[in-house]
């Protein structure tokens, strides 16, 4: 029997977001590129001598990228679309930047969810290019491993399969071709590799997971037929995760030396799989059994019997114990947490302490004795410490819950009548502009909640310099012409945050950072606890902000499934409970915005489509509970009150039943990065409620031009009748600079005003 450690892929931000910070100079020129490179090479020793020092055996190469691992294997691959030729002598970090980013001249590439997860990749174009390799990274970072550090790791590539599945460019009839076109290149990544003394090579094809057609499994296997023709010598594992293998019997079967199952999110499925087919007994299984999704210690005595089951269905020799997917998903380490509540400390586990279980149960499954006393009775000991605490049992809340009726989802009176009324008393022009909610999160905005955090500053001191903040901002947007106000969100950090900060059930860390795209990282909250709303949130700033102007602001809210979604989340109760228990409190908020004469209410959803199961048979029952708690939070209130929300990083085109299903007066939504495909599927499925296209990209410091806007807007109302239509841009303001999002704005109204010109 031969036991051995793995994970899929490790966390590439760094302990202190070190990795973030070195990007971020590079693209404002604070560091030349020589410098660049030599601190992401210290970064990327750092973090493979980490997972070293905790024991781990097979060290993942290839998981590091300096943007996104998407973007990484498409340049690799050439698939660099014409449009970047514009740059003149780009180095090739340029235009991977320009491709990642936007510049000036030439817009980025299209950015989506990476499956069911809160991150972000870069959609590969496929425009016919020659195909060819323009380097090997992953070899790059291999010997660097090897030579530095001594260590052989096992490389990572992202599958054939997975990669075609989410590039864009060609159709039914060309994808196969395509493919095979892929398989060669593939092959030379693989082959040079193995030449360089790769024992495993791990090709992650989470897209196994998704309901595949029989065409699809056919173009699988032949596909990997040649890959295997071609790499003899190559000992491949295909790692899969997310969810259960599909096709399980054909899948497993592939001409490779190994398979990785997810265990934690495809347990039963995967479970019943090897109970039907069995495994091939030559092959090794890689058991996803530590979950790295969320941040919550395993029970080692469950997860013991869980590979003991495994072993036994699969009957293999070798095995590897390993997490669910790539832990880029989990912080570094909950080390740097020290002022949490112990109850909720010694439950936690982070990347690091998960590598420390899969050790754990990597020796324990090869020697049958545990490498400490008493460890499996203290992991038990902390789960049950935290389930039994007082802050999972608030009664009302419970309560609450279950007193919840049908009618608390809907709004008394259907839309069209909504419509006509809200017409009447809020008195907006056609084709009225709004923004998303924040503004720019200035240095000085930052710095100032710093030394509040700090205590350097007092509560008034700090209350005073925001509302001086949205003073300025309220003229600003008068300035411009905006219909629709907004405070600017400048007491916010982050949208999830802040509200956890304010409700019961929560728990924040100081640095258990995530990636989310790029750079960008979000610290999602903890619950832990039951929600309970117990004060006003949002009402103070709104309402002082309102006081300053004669246009409606709007409310602006972070939604229930949002929260759930972009926090980790207790694991003892199912979601939908949570979700219900959110729903709840933030009624209670919007009621307080009523109360307090706001007459327009925007309340977030970006994270709706983030919940989706991967599987489409799962889809109606999640759906059902997240619009259910929106709807919760939304459908008390008056007439004549207008509801907003607003979506954002998602593929609307097979999402528009559910945007219809939450009834919301208006919805938002970006677009201007899906380059019109949502446009052709609302010519198909036509929407009645309000609805705004983002019109221009706000990830990029790009200002777009009147004429561009005004086309974008002319496509829109091919689809969207004029009542309905609404004018924003794609997101929030709060990453962009001052200058950039004046000059934005200004010309989105001049390019409204022409259109309401035009008649
Ligand atoms: N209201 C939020 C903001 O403007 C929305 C952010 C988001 O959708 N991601 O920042
Ligand atoms: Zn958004």
């Amino acid at each position: 029997m031969n036991i051995i450690s793995n994970v899929i892929g490790y966390p590439y931000i760094g302990a202190t977001r070190e990795w973030k910070q070195t990007l971020e100079k590079f693209w404002k020129k604070e560091i030349e590129e020589d410098v660049f490179e030599e601190q992401l090479k210290t970064i990327r020793l750092n973090r493979l001598k980490r997972q070293q020092d905790l024991g781990l055996q097979l060290i993942t190469i290839g998981d590091f990228t300096k943007y996104d691992r998407v973007l990484d294997l498409a340049v690799m691959f050439n698939i660099i679309p014409k449009r970047y030729d514009v740059l003149p002598n780009a180095s090739s970090l340029t235009t991977y930047y320009a491709m990642a980013r936007g510049t000036d001249e030439v817009i980025a590439c299209e950015m989506t969810k990476w499956f069911n997860t809160n991150y972000h990749y870069i959609v590969p174009e496929y425009e016919n290019q020659e195909l060819f390799l323009t380097n090997n990274y992953i070899l790059q970072q291999f010997e660097e491993a090897k030579n530095e550090l001594g260590i052989i790791g096992k490389p990572t590539i992202i599958g054939p399969y997975t990669f075609v599945d989410l590039a864009k460019g060609y159709d039914e009839k060309s994808r196969a071709a395509f493919f095979l076109k892929l398989i060669p290149l593939y092959a030379q990544v693989i082959q040079q590799l193995v030449d360089a003394g790769a024992d495993w090579i791990q090709i992650e094809e989470p897209s196994f997971t998704k309901n595949l057609e029989e065409e699809e499994i056919l173009l699988i296997e032949e596909v990997y037929k040649q890959l295997a023709e071609a790499v003899p010598q190559a000992n491949i594992l295909i790692q899969t995760y997310f969810e259960a293998l599909t096709s399980f019997e054909r899948l497993s079967n592939l001409p490779v030396a190994g398979i990785g199952l997810d265990f934690v999110h495809g347990k039963t499925e995967n479970m019943k799989s090897l109970l039907q087919h069995g495994f091939p007994k030559d092959k090794t299984l890689s058991i996803g059994i530590i979950n790295g999704r969320d941040i919550w210690a395993v029970n080692l005595a469950e997860a013991v019997s869980t590979i003991s089951t495994v072993k036994q269905l699969s009957g293999v020799n070798d095995l590897w114990i390993s997490s669910s997917c790539g832990l880029q998903h989990v912080p570094v380490t909950k080390k740097s947490e020290q002022n949490l509540p112990d109850e909720l400390y010694d439950a936690l586990a982070f990347a690091d302490e998960k590598i420390r279980e899969i050790v754990h149960l990597t020796n324990y499954i090869q020697h049958g004795t545990w490498a400490k006393d008493g460890i499996v009775a203290e992991s038990i000991k902390a789960i049950e410490s935290l389930a039994t605490h007082p802050i999972r049992k608030n009664e009302e809340v419970n309560n609450l819950v279950k007193g919840i009726k049908d009618t608390d989802f809907t709004r008394t009176v259907p839309f069209k009548e909504r419509q006509v009324l809200q017409k009447k008393s809020l008195n907006l022009p056609d084709y009225p502009t709004t923004t998303i909610g924040s503004f720019p999160q200035s240095q000085l905005v930052k710095k100032t909640r710093a030394a509040w955090r700090k205590k350097e500053i007092t509560n008034d001191q700090y209350a005073a310099f925001v509302k001086e903040e949205t003073a300025r901002w309220i003229q600003i947007q008068e300035e411009i012409g905006l219909d629709v106000l907004v405070h600017g969100e400048f007491e916010r950090t982050d949208m999830v945050e802040y509200f956890g900060e304010h409700l019961t059930g929560f728990a924040f860390t100081k640095n258990a950072w995530v990636v989310s795209y790029g750079s960008r990282c979000v610290k999602p909250p903890i619950i832990y606890g039951d929600v309970d709303w117990t004060h006003p949130m949002t009402v103070k700033e709104v309402v002082e902000a309102q006081k300053l102007t004669s246009k409606h602001v709007k409310g602006m809210l972070t939604g229930p499934i949002t929260i759930l979604n972009w926090s980790f989340v207790r694991d003892d109760i199912p979601r939908k409970e949570v979700a219900y228990q959110l729903g709840l409190a933030i009624q209670q908020e919007v009621k307080a915005l009523e109360d307090a004469g706001i007459k327009i209410i925007q309340i977030d959803e970006p994270a709706l489509r983030e919940g989706l199961p991967l599987r489409k048979e799962n889809w109606d029952d999640y759906l059902q509970w997240a619009v259910d708690s929106f709807k919760l939070a939304t459908s008390k209130v008056a007439v004549d009150t207008q509801i907003h929300t607003h979506m954002c990083y998602c593929e609307f085109n097979d999402f528009i039943a559910p945007i219809r299903a939450l009834d919301a007066d208006v919805i938002s939504l970006e677009t201007s990065r899906s380059h019109g495909e949502l446009i052709d599927s609302l010519k198909v499925h036509p929407y009645e409620l309000g609805i705004g296209l983002g019109v221009y990209d706000i990830h990029s410091p790009r200002v777009p031009s009147i004429s561009e806007i005004s086309s974008i807007l002319e496509e829109s109302l091919a689809v969207i009748p004029k009542d309905q239509f609404w004018i924003n841009p794609d997101c929030g303001l709060k990453t962009r600079h001052e200058s950039e999002t004046i000059a934005s704005l200004t010309n989105m109204v001049e390019a409204a005003k022409l259109l309401r010109a035009q008649v």
